[in-house]
């Protein structure tokens, strides 16, 4: 490793120094879900100094509010290999690789003995809330020696104080779970939706356990497609079976048509992940059993309360087309990063996805449905503000796919690129488990064309040529889920050798070191 190493400035066009040993100040990973605590290990393991700031009462405080969904995710995929190194050395027991657990499991089974590790555990500030990230004395707009400035990081503890810490890079795990995205179509909240909140819930209530009482017996519509809506609508109807009277309504904006069924449910048995193709299937089932009431094509537009209960107006139509009438909401509608507190630095991210600008074509779902990501690192995440990235759920922006395996490896080439090791930080390997579904449609097909996702990677493998990446073999040329489609039990191993497309058009960049 060397003592000072060379890595792309992005916002002055010329190499930077990113470590030095002289430098004592620590690297600040914000969150400690199970990537932020990745992110611990891997410097754990070098000897790096890093606090870990944590805004909950403890570690994996957002798993925690799911923490009755099991995951579909078997162990082998969950754990980190520098956790799993650290969790050798006291006698930790490894769950059986082949079990899924539920969020409870992963907490107790993982997480918990992680952030109780001696090398870890010093260094986690829970009840600490990262309110602003910016650089030392170095407003936004000032150019001059940025990246010798440290972080200055505003934290809130529970006293409601602002404290202050200084960091000398940071890497930004606070996932999306705090922000879920409105019930409106727009992005928007909709009329009524906020005088109505007390019976609209956010995420995956446990209507099985604690929230059983605020469903059992209530008319419930669910709103959103995913793995997290699935979860909700297989919840609910079991809670149908003992609570008589317990209506289910399933919205979703999806017309119904052509390519409607083999999408809405997920790759089934054709996902790599058995658990997770499950999912998709036990819904199809319940749909076609009649007891829930699919509705397509559902742009919420406003909510009114009426005497009895709620009425969604959809699509801008009249009162009287609304949907049924219904007792409460589920929204399930996914989430959003919180940009805000990130105002203060220089970033580069999508305007649409609002993840990292070189990554986000690669988990577009306009674009790639696949769930089949290859894998990427400190390249595809840097940004204009030098030693700054956004890891784990939080780097995919609105885009839903996000594993956490696909975080372990970023944060690995994270904390290689901090610690000098530029070759670590570039050989970035991962075997994804694919989806099974391979369209662009599922966003609601475009009208410039169907392209499938195959096509659109098709346009990125010429990238993945250019820059050197190679895709599994045995995939058919141009396609995204090639061989994992046909063959749901295979993975698809993909390996990048050079960073992100952007990097190979500047001169020193950490990627391809051609220039
Ligand atoms: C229901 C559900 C099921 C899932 N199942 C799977 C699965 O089977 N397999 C899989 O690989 N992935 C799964 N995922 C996706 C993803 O891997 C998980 O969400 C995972 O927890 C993401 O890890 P993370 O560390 O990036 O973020 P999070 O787990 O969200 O952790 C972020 C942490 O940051 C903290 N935080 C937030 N804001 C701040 C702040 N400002 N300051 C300080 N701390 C802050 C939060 O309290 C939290 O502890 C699932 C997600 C959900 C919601």
């Amino acid at each position: 490793m060397s003592a000072i190493s060379s890595i792309y400035d992005y916002s002055m066009g010329q190499p930077m120094a990113t470590h030095s040993p002289r430098n004592p100040l620590p690297v600040a990973i914000v969150g400690a879900g199970p990537v932020g605590l990745a992110a611990a290990a891997q410097l754990a393991i070098r000897d790096e100094p890093f606090v870990l700031l944590e805004a909950g009462p403890g570690a994996g405080t957002a798993v925690d509010a799911w923490s009755h969904v099991k995951i579909f995710s078997p162990w082998r995929y969950n754990i980190d290999r520098a956790a799993r190194q650290l969790l050798e050395g006291i006698g930790w027991t490894e769950p059986a690789p082949g079990a899924c657990p539920t969020g409870r499991e992963l907490i107790d089974a993982y997480l918990a003995p992680l952030a109780a590790h001696p090398a870890i555990a010093p260094h986690l500030r829970t009840g600490t809330r990262v309110v602003r990230i910016g650089r030392e004395a170095l407003d936004k707009m000032k150019n001059g020696e940025r990246k010798k400035s440290p972080f200055a990081l505003q934290v809130e503890s529970g006293d409601g104080e602002i404290d202050r810490l200084l960091a000398r890079a940071v890497i930004d795990a606070s996932g999306t779970w705090d922000i879920p995205n409105p019930l409106g179509a727009n992005g928007m909240p909709v009329p009524g939706e906020h005088t109505l909140r007390d019976r609209i819930t956010y995420g995956i209530p446990d209507v099985l356990g604690a929230a059983r009482a605020d469903f059992a017996g209530q008319r419930v519509l669910v709103v959103g497609s995913g793995h997290s809506a699935f979860n909700v609508l297989l919840d609910l109807a079991r809670l149908e079976q003992e609570a008589p009277g317990t209506e289910i309504h399933w919205a979703i904006r999806q017309r119904a048509g052509r390519p409607f069924a083999g999408q809405v449910f997920g790759g089934e048995t054709s996902d790599a992940l058995p658990g997770r193709g499950s999912l998709g299937k036990q819904v199809r089932q319940l749909t076609s059993s009649g007891r829930l009431t699919l509705h397509t094509d559902v742009q919420i537009t406003r909510l009114h309360a009426t005497g009895s209960g709620i009425l969604v107006e959809t699509n801008g139509k009249p009162l009287a087309t609304a949907l049924p009438e219904v007792d409460r909401i589920i929204a399930v509608t996914g989430f959003r990063p919180d940009l805000a507190m990130l105002r203060e630095l220089r970033l580069d991210l999508d305007p649409a996805v609002e993840s990292p600008t070189a990554l986000a074509p690669l988990i577009d779902p306009n674009l790639h449905s696949c769930g089949t990501v290859p894998p990427h690192g400190a390249g595809e995440l840097a940004h204009p503000e030098p030693d700054f990235y956004i890891a784990g759920m939080k780097s995919y922006g609105r885009a839903p796919t996000f594993l956490m395996m696909t975080g372990y490896e970023q944060v690995r080439s994270i904390v290689c690129a901090l610690t000098g090791d530029l070759d670590g930080a570039r050989n970035v390997e991962l075997a994804l488990p694919a989806t099974g579904v391979c369209s662009s449609d599922l966003a609601g097909a475009s009208a410039e064309g169907d392209a499938g996702c195959c096509e659109t990677v098709a346009a990125s493998t010429k990238i993945a040529e250019a820059t050197g990446r190679r895709t599994d073999p045995a995939a058919p040329a141009g396609s995204c889920c090639g061989g994992a489609t046909t063959d749901p039990g295979e993975r698809e191993l993909v390996q990048i050798a050079p960073g992100g497309p952007r990097e190979l058009t500047r001169a020193g960049g950490l990627g391809t070191g051609s220039g």
